[in-house]
């Protein structure tokens, strides 16, 4: 098991399909068994656990996890790959392959009928167009989450895990610490991939929360109150909310508030923390509804 690692390997299978990669799927395959010891080293995986897998390719990182995890749902949108699935993973029988885009998939129903509702894992070597969708959507849809260990571009793990007043420190950072705990796990290059991407890569391990770090009255508006204050990042807070349609607040009014938290008057959107959101959205919420 665990040999299409080997580049070698995944070329012979290429060419058995007479596979064509799609950019537009981001397909760039993992290529090296140190950053695949890493993945599996940082997502804890044991004889219990269910794995979402998303993008499984031709199903290398798929046949570690099958000799690891109890069982695995991998998600797969490319059509051409399904047949190379079934071969490549014919040894083992708790796989389950998908043949559907990710962010159209009822993970909540998977969850339930195949790990009883219990937090599930996620593991996967993103496709990188939309690693901000997938992610946001797994945390949004609260659907039980223990860890996502995910390959993401490198910038986009900084940006996960970048604190206050840092150039990467916007809405994701904050989306992101909100649900979860980040950890850098491995940093890599392109050569670890087939073929190679234009950009540096990153492993990151999100470890759930089980109780988000704040606690907060409508965390919709929270991250609407985010989302318009990263908006435009020149801009003062008091500006970027202001001018925001879902926050119907005169500008004297969120003056106000960002006084009465002892913020200066110009302060942006990238020096809060999530807990001074947090106390924003609760107070813009009690404004709004009195
Ligand atoms: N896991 C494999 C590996 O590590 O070698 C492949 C990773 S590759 C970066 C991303 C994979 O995600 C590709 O197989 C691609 O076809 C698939 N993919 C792209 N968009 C998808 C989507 N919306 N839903 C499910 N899979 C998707």
């Amino acid at each position: 098991m665990g040999d299409l690692i080997h580049p070698q390997k995944t070329i012979e299978i290429l060419k058995k399909y007479n596979f064509h990669f799609q950019k537009k799927f981001g397909q760039n395959f993992l290529i090296d068994a140190h950053v695949m010891d890493k993945i599996l080293a940082s997502s804890a995986i044991t004889k219990d656990t269910f794995i979402l897998e998303i993008g499984p390719g031709i199903g290398t990182m798929t046949q570690f996890l099958c000799e690891h995890a109890r069982f695995v749902a991998a998600v797969e949108i490319d059509q051409n790959l399904i047949p190379v699935l079934n071969d490549t993973l014919s040894a083992y029988h708790n796989v389950m392959v998908i043949n559907d885009d990710i962010l159209k998939v009822d993970i909540g129903r998977l969850a339930k009928e195949k790990n009883d509702s219990k937090p599930i894992k996620v593991v996967a070597n993103l496709p990188y167009y939309i690693t901000t969708p997938i992610i946001m959507g797994l945390f949004e849809s609260h659907v039980p989450l223990e860890s996502v260990t995910v390959m993401v571009q490198k910038e986009v793990a900084q940006r996960m895990k970048a604190k206050p007043g840092t150039k990467d420190y916007g809405a994701l950072s904050l989306a992101v610490q909100y649900y979860a705990q980040p950890e850098i796990v491995a940093n890599v290059p392109p050569n670890c991939f087939m073929p190679r991407p234009k950009v540096g890569s990153a492993v990151i391990c999100l470890k759930c929360h089980q109780k988000p770090p704040v606690s907060v009255k409508d965390e919709k508006l929270m991250f609407e109150i985010i989302r318009a204050s990263f908006n435009q990042r020149r801009k003062t807070l008091v500006n970027g909310l202001h001018h925001f349609p879902g926050i119907p607040l005169s500008k004297e009014q969120i003056q106000e508030q960002i006084e009465v938290m002892g913020l200066p008057e110009a302060v942006r959107g990238e020096a809060l923390t999530l807990g001074q959101f947090a106390v924003l959205a609760d107070a813009i919420y009690d404004r709004m509804k009195y």
